[in-house]
């Protein structure tokens, strides 16, 4: 997620119930895994993640939060309302996509999907599986150039790439397990795996680590330039965040602090700018 969550502890309670209702030994379940979800790219992301719950189940979740969340806008008129927008959001998407293979080579063939929510919030995520969603507000309040919205999407993309969202309800699973004890969460009640649930506390409600906004910050910058936009407008679009984030106390959020990410991704730029040069050279 873009922003840090005002409604972490709300989010907890919710996923505490919705981990609950997991059923232990299920094929959804994956014993203790460790493993690296994309190759490490001209970045060099090289950390690897332990996963107690399957790509599958995460995925089976993602589709049914998604679609959940645009019968929700559809009902409300809020769903790709500017269709100039939609269509300028779905172009800087689609280039971006056809870079992750240098990270995943089974990302191009994912489900993408691309929308765009009527709303004067700045936010933007993809789910897992590549289903995206940028809000209006972001691109209007922030007055975006077509490389910061691309920076805004690979941001997002690289979540989804890294399976961060799977990474996080593991986590939260394992702490769960240890606060309540594998025979209550495999007790009676345990019927529904509400996997859709989990994957909306984290998109909604839980913010992601420290280390992975900066994964995603890192992997998003290398996509940008290889899909051409020009990676220097990462700065200026965490330098617009940042001005508009007066207000929000930092000790709620776990994101890099501004400062921070924006001197990490300068440190970065001569990595990923001979990128951009070929990119768009090979365009030209
Ligand atoms: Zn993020």
């Amino acid at each position: 997620m873009l922003q840090c969550a005002l409604h972490i502890v709300r989010g907890v309670e919710h996923m505490r119930r919705s981990i609950a209702a997991v059923l232990v030994g299920s094929m959804l379940l994956v014993a203790c895994q460790t493993v690296r979800t994309t190759e490490p790219g001209a970045v060099g992301v090289e950390r690897t993640q332990r996963m107690l719950i399957s790509s599958e189940a995460i995925e089976k979740g993602a589709e049914k939060a998604y679609a959940a969340e645009l019968v929700r806008a559809r009902a409300a008129g809020t769903l790709n309302a500017d269709a100039a927008q939609t269509a300028l959001v779905q172009r800087i998407a689609d280039r971006i996509v056809r870079v992750t293979s240098v990270f995943r080579t089974d990302a191009t063939a994912w489900p993408w999907q691309v929308n765009v929510l009527r709303s004067r919030e700045l936010n933007a995520y993809c789910m897992p599986g590549g289903r995206i969603m940028v809000y209006s507000g972001l691109i209007e309040r922030l007055e975006l150039t077509d490389a910061e919205l691309a920076t805004v999407i690979a941001h997002e993309v690289a979540h989804a790439l890294r399976e961060h969202t799977r990474e996080r309800v593991s986590r939260a699973y394992g702490q769960q397990l240890i606060l309540v004890g594998a025979a209550v969460i495999g007790g009676a009640n345990s019927q529904a795996l509400d996997i859709a649930n989990m994957v909306a506390d984290v998109t909604f409600t839980l913010p992601f680590s420290r280390n992975q906004e900066s994964e995603a910050d890192e992997i998003g910058l290398e996509l940008q330039a290889r899909a051409g936009f020009e990676p220097r407008a990462a700065i200026v679009l965490w330098q617009k965040m940042r001005r508009a984030d007066v207000g929000v106390p930092a000790f709620l959020s776990t994101h890099p602090s501004r400062k921070t990410r924006i001197k990490d991704i300068e440190a970065l730029l001569p990595r990923v700018e001979p990128l951009y040069d070929s990119a768009r050279s090979s365009t030209r």
